[in-house]
């Protein structure tokens, strides 16, 4: 199987779907990989790193005669997907749940599309699934914003001149990526608060050093682990406790998150108002809206001299192992839909089914 790795092309997009050693590996197992021309330059991979791996290099217009499979980070724009042969198999973040018109160009275009946000979350695809590793890149990414911007040592320091205490962090949804936020933060020397409404993460937040932050409110988890969108009454609830509670903190990292929902809205304008000049919140889910109120997606703004970063796409910020990563993840995928580069698609199996998001009638 012919296996096409095109540059992307969505602004600040740094990532590259395969890097030379996923390259290297599926070389070896039955795959033909051809990469674009710098593919894989803004993540510090470079053409003759992928030559040297043994991928064909490809001008844009080469790139996708004969492709098997195109593998992505972004979705494709329309041009792309109008240049899809039917039956192409696409890999790449799709959007499923929040791009309908994408979607239908792809089954428009006859496009067997797979999408990293619809890998079952099983513990046989575990090898495949990106949210969770670019999740670990944001919230690691996350931490190092805002000690860049906190006016604070962030470990306690026994100096000469005197004690310094260290920075307290509150790290609001722990899972993924809010579990590695408080293992940075802690690192790095903060104490560390975190709170999620799912009350299963406690025991995790605690072995990682963090206290769990009691604020009254709880949901079960949904299948796949996932939390229950608050009721709006359950919102405001939570929205009171955290006011209550935020003024403690000099760093707060936001990652909550619903699927396929707008990011829940968990910090008024009326909170900020009481945090301490110099504060700072990063808010990871800037991208689905934000979780504090007065967040700007993709924009750093500042309100009584709190910060509050809106910057979206953090994993592309550490483009090198956020790639790397992500690459592994195709890579399981692909030998998972191909085993030794022949596409052999099992409807029955609840990968393949899970993370298939259109397909022609003629392979159902
Ligand atoms: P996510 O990005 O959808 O959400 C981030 C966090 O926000 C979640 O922990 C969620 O509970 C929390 N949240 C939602 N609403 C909130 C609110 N109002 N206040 C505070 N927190 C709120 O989730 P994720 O990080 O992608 O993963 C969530 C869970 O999925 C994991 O912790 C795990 O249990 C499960 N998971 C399972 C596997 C697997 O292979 N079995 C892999 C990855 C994740």
């Amino acid at each position: 199987m012919r296996v096409a790795v095109p540059r992307e092309m969505a602004a600040g997009e740094r990532r590259v779907a395969l890097v030379p050693e996923t390259v290297s590996k599926l070389s070896g197992s039955g795959f033909e990989i051809r990469v674009e021309h710098a593919a894989g330059e803004a993540a510090g991979f470079l053409d003759a790193d992928y030559a040297e791996a043994g991928a064909e290099l490809a001008a844009p217009s080469a790139l996708l005669a004969d492709a098997g499979a195109v593998v992505r980070v972004a979705k494709p724009g329309a041009d792309e997907v109008s240049s899809l042969a039917p039956d192409t198999v696409l890999i790449g973040f799709l959007e499923p749940l929040t791009d309908a018109d994408g979607i239908a160009r792809l089954r428009e275009q006859g496009v067997v599309a797979f999408a990293m946000e619809s890998i079952p979350r099983i513990t046989r695809a575990q090898s495949m699934d990106a949210l969770s590793s670019q999740a670990t890149v944001a919230g690691y990414k996350a931490v190092l914003l805002a000690a860049d911007r906190v006016p604070k040592l962030f470990p306690m320091l026994m100096t000469a001149a005197g004690t310094i205490a260290p920075v307290r962090a509150l790290v609001i949804g722990a899972g993924v990526a809010g579990l590695q936020a408080i293992a940075t933060a802690r690192r790095l020397g903060a104490v560390v608060s975190a709170f999620d409404v799912r009350p299963a993460v406690k025991e995790q937040v605690e072995s990682l050093g963090a206290a769990f932050l009691e604020l009254g409110v709880r949901t079960e988890e949904t299948e796949g682990g996932y939390a229950r969108e608050l009721s709006p009454d359950e919102q405001a609830q939570q929205q009171a406790a955290l006011e209550e509670r935020i003024p403690d903190f000099d760093v707060v990292i936001t990652t909550a998150a619903v699927p396929g929902r707008p990011a829940p809205k968990l910090i008024p304008a009326s909170a900020v108002a009481r945090m301490r000049p110099g504060s700072v919140i990063v808010d990871i889910a800037a991208e689905t809206g934000g979780n504090c109120e007065l967040t700007v997606p993709g924009e750093v703004v500042e309100h009584a001299g709190v910060g509050i970063v809106g910057t979206t796409n953090l994993p592309s910020l550490m483009a090198f192992h956020a790639s790397q990563l992500y690459s592994r993840n195709v890579a399981a995928l692909l030998q998972h839909l191909a085993p030794d580069g022949e596409l052999t698609l099992d409807w029955e199996d609840e990968i393949t089914a899970g993370a298939c998001v259109t397909r022609p009638e003629a392979t159902a």
